[in-house]
């Protein structure tokens, strides 16, 4: 415990963590852009989702250029229309396992597989349509709120816009600012709350409309209301995808329909929330009991390879 006070510890966090916003910024760019052909093979075909989205990660093994493996032999399926939640210390290579998802990286070993078909043999546009993020700090630019929902798909009507947002609970907090979907927002949405900046990019994920949705669950508290409303807006872009989300809550975690526990690059555990909770000894138990058995399940202790 007292190595969490430690200044220099803290500042590295720190540095990490400004990595990580700087990764999820340039993820959903990349996830939203149009025409991202680099890395295409040649004879690269569309995905075709024919059975609903399913991700299989099969014997996945990455390391970052020439780093150290940071995934190793990760192994498990995603299944169709459910929510897989993958929980874990940090630097266990969460954030790393679904940035292969839409191929902001290619693993070194192993395949990512969508309704079976290897994900490096499509093209990559293709592959991104079918994508929706939602990361930890929403990323919203200087335009208009219409602006910013319509970015994730450039043919949606208003009616359309309209209607996620209002399934994201952000329509009538909308109508309340001063020229409704037309009001320009600040730099990252700084006239608004923090929990109405999670909505819009939830609305926004809604607007995309896509049949896999990759969530990183923001580890900042909201205050409860903020917290019911973002839930909310959750519970209703989760509906009917498949959902991989790096969960820290505990609700969302009982709520998955199955849970991976990772560790330093591999999957130590998986199952449901009471498969695991039953295993007394494993991690997942233990990571609940750091939480004190409510809110957020996570610890303070970093999970970097050859440290422990
Ligand atoms: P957290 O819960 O803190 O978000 P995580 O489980 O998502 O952690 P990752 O972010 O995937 O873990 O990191 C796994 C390992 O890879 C860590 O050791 C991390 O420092 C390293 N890493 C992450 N991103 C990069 C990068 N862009 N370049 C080099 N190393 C990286």
């Amino acid at each position: 415990l007292l190595l969490a006070y430690d200044p220099a510890r803290k500042l590295a966090r720190l540095q990490i963590n400004l990595e990580r916003a700087v990764v999820n910024a340039r993820m959903i760019y990349e996830i939203l852009d149009e025409e991202p052909t680099q890395g295409d093979k040649p004879g690269a075909t569309d995905i075709k989702i024919d059975r609903g989205g399913e991700i299989e990660f099969r014997n996945i093994g990455f390391a970052y250029g020439s780093g150290e493996k940071v995934l190793d032999d990760v192994s498990f399926i995603a299944e169709a229309g459910k929510t897989t939640a993958i929980v874990g210390p940090s630097g266990a290579g969460k954030s790393t396992l679904i940035s292969l998802v839409p191929r902001f990286y290619d693993p070194t070993a192993g395949q990512v597989l969508i309704d079976g078909v290897d994900i490096a043999s499509v093209a990559k546009r293709s592959l991104r349509h079918q994508i929706a993020y939602v990361s930890q700090q929403p990323w919203l630019f200087e335009g208009t709120i219409r602006d910013n929902l319509r970015y994730a798909r450039p043919d949606a009507t208003d009616a359309e816009i309209e209607q996620a947002a209002r399934l994201a609970n952000a329509h009538d907090f909308i109508l309340t600012q001063p020229q409704g979907y037309d009001t320009p927002l600040g730099e990252n949405g700084a006239n608004l709350s923090g929990g109405q900046r999670q909505r819009i990019s939830i609305a926004r994920a809604l607007v995309r409309d896509a049949p896999i949705l990759l969530l990183d669950e923001a580890t900042s508290a909201l205050d409860n209301e903020s917290e019911a409303a973002v839930q909310k807006a959750l519970d209703s872009a989760m509906r009917d995808r498949t959902v991989l989300v790096i969960a820290h809550r505990l609700s969302t975690i009982a709520k998955a329909d199955k849970i991976i526990v990772m560790q330093a690059g591999k999957v130590v555990e998986s199952g449901s929330h009471a498969d695991l909770s039953g295993t007394r000894d494993g991690l997942y138990s233990r990571l609940q009991a750091y939480s004190g058995g409510g809110g957020e399940i996570h610890d303070d202790t970093t999970d970097r390879q050859g440290e422990e």
